[in-house]
């Protein structure tokens, strides 16, 4: 459903993108992950038609992006980090973008304003909270039924408990025939929702693969203070180190930490020589 294949993008003089190849599939809720800078939001932009390629191909659900062309922006909904939302209430909004999504689900719409609480709001939505907005705009991007939702960001600016109904409903809302891409820094706030994840780093891609593929081959385990023994990566914790080490065969998968998985992955190549 998206093909991205020696992907180059540069601003001015700022290489971005080095030479990105990348598939996604549908049915799953991708974690796109990376640190501040590493090219997360451009390769949204790059998928939804905002950006467009300088080389390599972008395809994205049979549509290239940049052609911009009416069925594919109304098959696709992208929640960028930053929004502004008109003065209007919800009803007004709804009436006026609903149309432009053809498998837009009210029932669905109904359903996820109230999980976030904003059933009753019937202010205007330019004065809601931060957070306000990004469950709203949640809510109506996952509504509408698109076969692609990127989300930038989208737990930054919400509260603990709006995080934790972030994922429950971002996971009930998933359906078979959709991608689900979610930008993200903030590791922590998405762990058990997503998978498989895909790492960007300083413009290249050190990972795409699930959760499965990594734990079938690699071991992440907390080893008191003294033991010895050798490991691919280390992190000090409280009382000794969590550390990453091949898995043997016979051995069973572990649960992921994926802070210590992206550190992992994208530990400096000083690290790796070590
Ligand atoms: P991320 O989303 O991973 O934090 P971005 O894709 O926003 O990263 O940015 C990647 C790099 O491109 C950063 O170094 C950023 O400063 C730079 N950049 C982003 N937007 C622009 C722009 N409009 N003009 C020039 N440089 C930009």
């Amino acid at each position: 459903m998206v093909t991205v294949q020696n992907l180059n993008f540069r601003y001015d003089r700022k290489a971005v993108l080095d030479q990105l190849s990348l598939n996604l599939n549908k049915g799953s809720i991708y974690g796109l992950l990376g640190r501040n800078g590493a090219g997360k939001t451009t390769l949204l932009k790059l998928l939804s038609g905002e950006l467009f390629p300088q080389s390599g191909t972008v395809s994205v659900l049979d549509h290239s992006p940049s052609r911009r062309d009416p069925c594919f922006l109304s098959d696709i909904f992208y929640i960028p980090e930053e929004f502004t939302l008109p003065s209007m209430n919800i009803d007004r909004y709804l009436g006026l973008h609903a149309p432009f999504y053809p498998k837009f689900q009210n029932g669905q719409f109904q359903k996820f304003l109230k999980e976030f609480e904003l059933q009753e709001e019937k202010t205007s939505l330019a004065k809601l909270s931060y957070g306000q907005k990004k469950k709203f705009l949640l809510a109506f991007g996952l509504a509408s039924g698109t076969s692609l939702l990127l989300l930038d960001e989208p737990t930054n600016g919400l509260d603990i408990p709006s995080k934790t109904q972030f994922r429950r409903t971002v996971a009930s809302a998933l359906r078979e025939d959709q991608i689900i891409l979610i930008s993200t820094h903030q590791v922590r706030d998405m762990e058990n929702l997503i998978d498989p994840l895909i790492i960007l780093d300083r413009g290249e891609l050190r990972m795409n693969a699930s959760l499965e593929e990594f734990s079938r081959k690699y071991v992440i385990e907390f080893q008191p203070k003294g033991s010895s023994g050798s490991a691919l990566y280390r992190e000090a914790v409280p009382g000794g180190e969590v550390i990453v080490r091949p898995r043997a065969e016979d051995e069973e998968e572990t649960a992921i930490d994926l802070e210590i998985l992206f550190n992992f992955i994208t530990r400096k190549e000083e690290e790796i020589s070590e």
